[in-house]
């Protein structure tokens, strides 16, 4: 048994070279985050989690260990869950020791009245449900370090999964550092319920890219405005935010997306989103540039 469908990403951007040096971890991390999807068949909520752990956990992304630097050189946190059947979500933001931030977005989702936990009370939630914490400097990689001195590389990154299980039901979830740079207490889109992520019965949307235009525009409840109330398939619904009002606002952006019937979409206008996906019956595949 696995998933109806499962979509990944791992960040849009503008690499330097135009591509990526070393490709291979991308696509590891990509696969793995897939394989970790497809433990879970039957729940994409689960699914979701699981994929984005791998992705947090995996150094070349911009999330949980490998996250950029704030002006600071600290790093800072966001990431939200949501479930497409109960219109339930759950997230955080500005974290600093918690390993796995989407498992945390999870536990403010089941264990607490809120929806958006941030910082202090963030971080005291992860104690009370005995969530693995690091001291924040487990999370600075020496790759970003050197980023954030010459200021080169992507400023962005950020990853997230998207998945339609066997019972129908819908999943999203995104993880991020936020952008290179960025004033320490920023927080992006990602974890912004129907700005970065949202799930709907009609679809589950995964953004990255231009957080504070991604945010006007709340570009992921867009794409599920446009299925629901426009007729729009996925894909079409995706590329008229990416095309449109994103672009309109000058936005570098990518959105990851599946509908209830198992659709996929995955546009991007940068060089490269890295990007992984399988729908039942096929083979995995992970892509970096555009094909
Ligand atoms: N959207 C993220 C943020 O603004 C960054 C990214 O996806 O590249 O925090």
């Amino acid at each position: 048994m696995s998933l109806r469908a499962v979509v990944v990403h791992g960040g849009a951007g503008n690499p330097r070279a135009g591509r990526i040096a070393d490709e291979a971890p991308y696509h590891q991390g990509l696969r793995e985050a897939l394989a970790a999807a497809q433990q879970h068949p039957a729940d994409a909520l689960a699914a979701v989690e699981a994929a984005v752990r791998v992705l947090e956990d995996a150094p070349v992304f911009n999330a949980g260990r490998g996250s950029v630097l704030t002006s600071e050189g600290t790093v800072e946190m966001d990431a939200a869950v949501m479930c497409g059947s109960s219109l339930r979500a759950g997230a955080v933001a500005a974290v600093t020791t918690v390993r796995n931030p989407v498992s945390l977005a999870r536990a403010v989702m089941e264990g607490s009245d809120h929806v958006l936990l941030v910082g202090v009370g963030a971080e005291r939630l992860a104690a009370e449900r005995g969530l693995e914490r690091m001291d924040p400097q487990w999370f600075v990689t020496d790759a970003q370090r050197r980023r954030l001195a010459r200021e080169d590389g992507d400023r962005r990154g950020t990853v997230g999964a998207v998945a339609l299980d066997t019972e129908g039901r819908l999943a999203a979830a995104t993880s991020t550092g936020g952008t290179r740079g960025q004033r320490p207490g920023r927080v992006g889109d990602s974890p912004l319920v129907g700005a970065g992520t949202y799930a709907d019965s009609t679809c589950a949307v995964s953004a990255t890219g231009d957080g504070e235009h991604i945010m006007s525009v709340v570009a992921t409840h867009e794409v599920s405005a446009l299925m629901r109330l426009g007729g729009l398939p996925v894909e079409e619904a995706c590329e008229r935010v990416l095309r449109g009002r994103l672009e309109r606002l000058g936005a570098d952006a990518g959105l990851i997306a599946v509908d209830r019937d198992g659709n996929v979409a995955m546009p991007f206008n940068t060089t490269v989103m890295h990007r992984g996906w399988q729908v039942a019956g096929a083979q995995p595949a992970t892509v970096l540039g555009k094909t």
